[in-house]
């Protein structure tokens, strides 16, 4: 069965050009500067392709088109996860708790967001600055528990 050359449209620069593919969408100058910015961008992966894991060497094919190691094991760990982070942290505090109007997070928060802290950092210094001033004893002695 002979190849037909049909003509087609450049899709990039609008060009006629020929080609023996049932479908092409650009020229051959097209396609070399598509695949060259291609290139540039990174290969897009796609799930089932393969890559070689970073950690072990091993090649397997992706199950997502960001995954980057074989397995979990390979995952480099982090420390502690955040859950472990948390439990360790309630050993080596008191957390104080108190109850403030509905809503009041809310406002809370958007200042926090304005002044870059977390609500926690601002009850903090907001409470240390009273005691600061009111009791300055209390606050020492919650400095030498640090
Ligand atoms: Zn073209
Ligand atoms: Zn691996």
């Amino acid at each position: 069965m002979g190849k037909d050359v049909k003509s087609f449209t450049c899709e990039r620069c609008g060009a006629s050009f020929s080609s023996v593919a049932n479908h092409a969408r650009y020229c051959v100058d097209c396609r070399k500067i598509i695949q060259n910015e291609r290139v540039k961008r990174g290969k897009q992966y796609r799930i089932g392709d393969m890559k070689t894991c970073p950690t072990c060497g091993k090649q397997f094919a992706i199950t997502s088109p960001s995954q980057v190691y074989c397995s979990t094991e390979c995952k480099p760990k982090r420390k502690s996860s955040s859950a472990e982070v948390v439990a360790s942290r309630r050993k080596n505090v008191d957390t104080l708790s108190f109850y403030m109007p509905k809503g009041s997070r809310a406002v809370l928060q958007e200042s926090c967001d304005r002044l870059g802290l977390s609500i926690s950092d601002l009850l903090r210094t907001a409470l240390c600055e009273f005691l600061e001033r009111e009791t300055p004893d209390v606050i020492q002695k919650i400095n030498t528990l640090e």
